[in-house]
């Protein structure tokens, strides 16, 4: 990873709750082995307190996520990383729906394809809103795309393929929370690592099932 002078945050809510993710996922020696070796020792048994104060840093997720890339090998971090992000949803989801004004939204008798339309407007204003994070929208006829254009999860990173898995769960389980437990095929489509401006999540318009 480079250095630079430069940082930027999520609340230390976010910080708090994905750890506690990965704690479910893969136990507490596996996140103080992981922090330790992602050179943040300083997390170890020792999460980010419970408020919205910008003090998580892009580079400490970052280099969890990298740390978990080379631990696991690629394709084991990346399932890994999957199911944090989706666990770290269920999470945000008592955390700060709340706050958000659409906690009935996946049960509003309203059609599926406006429902994601307000879920994904609202996750997106939810990021920018209470983080460093920039996240805008765009539409295919047959994808939404989640743009990510400063991006926590490969922040500094360089990859061949594009690594921002943790946010594909996240999207994932989201996903299948407003539509009340179906599943859509979400997929990272340009990253940042691998050179491009932004990293560029679609997501089918069509549930799987
Ligand atoms: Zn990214």
């Amino acid at each position: 990873m480079t250095t630079s002078e430069e940082s930027y945050y999520y609340p230390n809510r976010m910080g708090r709750i994905f750890l506690i993710a990965m704690n479910d996922i893969i136990g507490v020696h596996g996140v103080n082995a992981t922090l330790n070796l992602a050179g943040v020792p300083d997390l170890v048994n020792n999460y980010p307190p419970n408020n919205l104060k910008l003090g998580f840093k892009f580079e400490h997720l970052a280099a969890i996520q990298e740390t978990m890339d080379d631990v696991f090998g690629s394709r084991g971090g990346r399932v890994l990383a999957l199911r944090t992000g989706r666990e770290t949803f269920k999470y945000a989801l008592k955390d700060f729906m709340p706050v958000l004004g659409i906690a009935d939204l996946s049960f509003r008798p309203l059609h599926l394809g406006i429902k994601l339309k307000i879920g994904l407007g609202v996750f997106a204003e939810t990021f920018n809103k209470f983080t460093d994070q920039i996240v805008r929208l765009d539409e295919e006829e047959s994808r939404h795309l989640w743009i990510i254009e400063r991006c926590p999860v490969c922040w500094q990173r360089e990859t061949t393929d594009p690594c921002c898995h943790l946010a594909v769960g996240l999207l994932k389980e989201s996903l299948n929370w407003v539509s009340n437990g179906r599943e859509f095929r979400v997929e990272e489509i340009e990253c940042i690592a691998t050179g491009n401006s932004a990293c560029v999540i679609a997501i089918y318009k069509q549930p799987i099932f």
